[in-house]
């Protein structure tokens, strides 16, 4: 397995284009890195470039995480603006900029959840692109606006909404209902589970993706792709349920 060599992505769907990374220095004419000259040590100006390439990674889920912090903590010491204080001006804006793509960069590619948005974005896709059209086609209709259940959680949705109306007509009139309180507990930790258990879920499709970026082709790609946008979707619902029924809880103790 060659899983240190590094992979130019394959895929032409991207937002970003992974562009050269490497150019002439502005400042003395040699061929830079991409943050460095690594001639003269100048900062360079900013090339837009994906998180993954900022970093020199391919564009796949398994990262080195502890390269990643290496990298980041290294660049954010060489980057840091004060070092530039003295620095013609357009060196000190070049060093901030390189700094703030710097902490967006590591921010979102260290969050395992951050991470794959970040790249289904690039594949073209957004997590929450259904659920907003579908609000904005809801709106545009006049419809009521209807989150879609994910099928798997029907059931125990229906169950759960009557639970929890059923609990907030009954604080209405100051009645306690402690049976119906610690059933609604109950299920709360059962999807908490099931939302921890989706992030496992989701590792193994990282797993399937990183293959597919050396040797699968564009529609195996496109069905990963697909998987993990339905899991983010029901990990994303999961989320907002269990936000609702701590609202109705949290005013029931
Ligand atoms: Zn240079």
């Amino acid at each position: 397995m060659c899983l240190m060599a590094s992979h130019e992505p394959k895929s032409s769907s991207s937002l970003i284009v992974p562009g050269e990374t490497t150019s002439t220095c502005w400042s003395c004419g040699e061929m830079r890195a991409a943050h460095f000259c690594s001639a003269c040590g100048k900062v360079q100006p900013p090339v837009p470039v994906d998180y993954f390439t900022f970093f020199g990674f391919p564009r796949k889920l398994n990262i080195d995480t502890a390269k990643l912090e290496r990298e980041f903590y290294e660049l954010s010491r060489k980057l840091h603006p004060d070092i530039y204080a003295q620095a013609e001006s357009r060196e000190q804006q070049w060093s901030l900029q390189q700094s703030s793509l710097l902490n967006d960069a590591y921010r979102t590619l260290k969050d395992p959840v951050k991470r794959t948005q970040y790249l289904l974005r690039l594949e073209g896709v957004e997590v929450e692109e259904q659920s907003m059209s579908a609000t904005e086609k809801a709106r545009a209709t006049g419809e009521v606006k209807k989150q879609v259940v994910p099928p798997d959680l029907l059931e125990e949705v229906f169950d759960l909404n009557m639970e929890l109306e059923e609990l907030r007509a009954q604080k209405k009139i100051g009645e306690d209902n402690p049976a119906l309180i610690e059933e609604i507990g109950r299920q709360k930790l059962e999807l908490e589970e099931k939302y921890d258990a989706l992030l496992q879920e989701l590792k193994g499709y990282w797993n399937e993706w990183d293959k597919l970026v050396d040797s699968g082709t564009e529609e195996d790609r496109r069905k990963i792709r697909d998987k993990m946008l339905d899991l983010l979707n029901r990990r994303n619902y999961i989320r907002n349920l269990v936000r609702d029924v701590n609202e109705v809880l949290e005013g029931s103790s």
